[in-house]
């Protein structure tokens, strides 16, 4: 593993930290045999006060439980649409919660069944950082000209600096409609933090160059760059990626080329350049899932997404050959950590009448945060 990769794992490892422990009192033994009863128990007493959301990177035993799967931006939708389901029982990452949290209104209380559960990518970007390489592109006199672009995997306090300095949210499926926007704005783009997503986007997408896009390292001061390199750069791509998408590599592609003939490469827009541009289809999540789907039968297709989605795709289409992208990339670490005596412990303790692991976005970090969520909802 890389150098920079250590040090953003372990600033990763301090803000999972802050988030405090996992959840509170005993949790369920994973080897008891009547966790799925007690889970369909406790459900069955919150009735329509709750309603669970399931991210599709979930483990099967979780997601068998959710009433909506979705990708992270689907999910945030399903949460903005009900109002009436008192509590939303998150089962997917840290960031998503805030999401669901900032979109539901203050009846509804969102809970994340660990609190441990966040994401590599989001906690590349802290609030200090990004506050620190706003300042300086303010100093050359950038930042007046440029707009910054936030991918939904990031925290709550990025997207409320987004909001606040003129910026808006995107998700893989609009990042193209976000960045088109932006431009009409302003002359140059800080993408924050996926600079896989950004750079994907800019140069397969809006037909920009890789040389017009630069990286900005949070590490280095200037981020690394020079005065130059920055006021020539039209996209400033923040140095984050994420871990399980970041690791297929150009190598797998031939690979599987080579040894499954008539295979198509369907790959997620967080993967590296060279991947995504070698690739056959790209797409979100969720059109990851409805490519597979509407595939005929006897298509063969190699997936470079989380493992447990591609494992469901795999078992859910048996028409078809599916096989993982590279494997040696193995389940994402945090979306795995919910897991059934999670999500036991978190449905028995809201039917007992004990609020737990509740996510709640600081008011003033919310309202801009919203504003940056409302944009992209009204992107052309
Ligand atoms: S798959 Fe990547 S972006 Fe998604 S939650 Fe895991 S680390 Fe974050």
């Amino acid at each position: 593993m890389a150098l920079i990769d250590l040090l953003l794992l372990g600033q990763g490892q301090d803000l999972q930290s802050e988030r405090g422990v996992s959840c509170t009192g005993s949790l369920p033994d994973t080897s008891d045999p009547q966790l799925v009863e007690r889970a369909i128990n406790a459900r069955k007493v919150l009735g329509n006060r709750a309603m669970v959301l399931g991210h599709h990177y979930q483990r099967d035993e979780v997601i068998d439980f959710a009433d909506i799967r979705g990708d992270s931006f689907k999910l945030a939708q399903a949460a903005a649409s009900n109002s009436s389901a008192e509590y939303i029982i998150f089962c997917g990452v840290h960031f998503m919660a805030e999401s669901a949290d900032i979109l539901t209104t203050d009846f509804q209380k969102v809970i994340l069944p660990d609190l441990a559960a966040g994401c590599s990518m989001a906690d590349m970007a802290s609030a200090s950082q990004v506050n620190q390489c706003w300042s300086q592109l303010t100093k050359l006199n950038i930042a007046q000209r440029t707009i910054p672009i936030t991918y939904m995997n990031s925290s709550a306090a990025i997207k409320s600096f987004t909001g606040k300095n003129g910026g808006a949210i995107c998700t893989s499926s609009n990042a193209e409609r976000a960045m088109k926007w932006a431009f009409e704005k302003g002359e140059k783009i800080l993408f924050l933090p996926d600079q896989h997503l950004g750079r994907n986007t800019a140069v397969l997408k809006l037909g920009l160059s890789l040389s017009d896009c630069v990286v900005w390292n949070p590490w280095k001061p200037n981020g690394g760059l020079s005065d130059q390199e920055i006021e020539k750069a039209k996209v400033i791509l923040w140095r984050g990626h994420c871990s399980v998408h970041g690791r297929f590599s150009i190598e797998n592609v031939d690979q599987v080329r080579n040894t499954l003939s008539g295979v198509k490469v369907l790959v997620h827009p967080e993967c590296k350049h060279e991947v995504v541009a070698a690739a056959d289809v790209v797409g979100s999540t969720e059109m990851i899932i409805k490519t597979v789907e509407q595939s005929a039968p006897g298509s063969k297709w190699a997936i470079g997404t989380e493992l447990n989605l591609v494992q469901r795709l795999a078992n859910e289409n048996p028409d078809k050959e599916i096989v993982f992208l590279d494997k040696t990339v193995c389940y994402c670490s945090t979306m795995n950590r919910i897991d059934l005596p999670h999500l036991v412990w978190a449905l028995e303790s809201l039917a007992a009448g004990n609020l737990v692991n509740q996510i709640k976005v600081e008011a003033e970090t919310a309202k801009f945060a919203k504003v940056a969520l409302d944009r992209m909802l009204a992107l052309p």
